[in-house]
């Protein structure tokens, strides 16, 4: 059986109002590895990251054309049902949201939702996801008390433990960590390198020490042009183009 969690891009466009963020991006994102997207603010890294799950829905003020594929679906064609799509993938933000109900809650609220009613497989799910986050020993003593009284860095673990409970097959972050302190983002980075043995993970920095410690590909995005993408060492210690040597360098952030 072929393996899902593929995103093909092709000539997509992005436009909001009369404004162009995004202009004729194509690229492929590679499975099971860690694809960052780097580049100065307001380049269009979160209007392309919103792109693959359709939280860029078209709308008078939104435009897209081109495509983007997913396992071979274009998107944002007709007749797609959005909620399929995006249960293939799991999101975390800047900051977390978690639900407001229990820890216990909020990881089996997607299964639940699912049809998952059986107590039982829901504390087996709670527990091996809570794990799979590293979140379990902190909180397996008090699963039952408010998701809000956990610190910012176990809340956003907590928002991976509850993406992935739904069974998605890649994983997008939104500068993922800029909300956290330095030993959550450690917590975070070492999550997501343990898990692109089973995912496609996608994520936006604009953290270069980050993104050379966390990627496998690199697209380099700059002013809603897709500049450079390629293996994250080549990008990183052999850029091609002027534009990605300044911010690699250092001298445009
Ligand atoms: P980045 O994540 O790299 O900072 P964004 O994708 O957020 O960049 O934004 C790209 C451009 O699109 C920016 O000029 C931004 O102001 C604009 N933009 C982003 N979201 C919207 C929106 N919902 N409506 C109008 N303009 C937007
Ligand atoms: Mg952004």
């Amino acid at each position: 059986m072929e393996s899902k969690g593929h995103i093909k891009v092709e000539n997509l466009s992005v436009f909001y109002g009369k404004d162009q963020a995004l202009k004729d991006i194509s690229v492929k994102i590679p499975n099971k590895k860690i694809t960052v997207i780097i580049g100065p603010s307001g380049c269009g890294k979160t209007t392309l990251l919103k792109s693959f799950n359709r939280l860029l829905d078209p709308s008078d003020n939104i435009k897209v054309t081109g495509q983007v594929l997913v396992d071979g679906e274009d998107i944002y064609g007709p007749n797609v049902e959005v909620t399929r799509i995006r249960k293939k993938m799991g999101l975390l933000s800047q900051k977390p949201y978690p639900l407001p109900m229990s820890i216990y809650d909020n990881i089996a609220y997607g299964p639940r939702l699912h049809g998952e009613r059986n107590k039982h497989k829901l504390d087996r799910i709670v527990e091996h996801f809570l794990k799979t986050a590293s979140l379990w020993e902190e909180v397996k003593a008090k699963l039952h008390s408010p998701a809000s009284h956990l610190s910012v860095g176990q809340q956003q673990r907590l928002c991976l433990a509850r993406g992935l409970a739904v069974g998605p097959e890649i994983i997008l972050g939104d500068e993922p960590t800029s909300a956290l302190d330095p030993k959550s983002s450690q917590h975070i980075e070492k999550r997501f390198l343990e898990l692109k043995q089973q995912y496609t993970i996608i994520i936006v920095t604009h953290i270069l020490r980050q993104a050379k410690r966390l990627a496998d590909y690199v697209l380099f995005l700059y002013m809603g042009r897709l500049i450079e993408h390629g293996p994250a060492d080549d990008i990183f210690e052999d850029p091609q183009e002027e534009i990605t040597k300044e911010y690699i360098r250092g001298i445009i952030s």
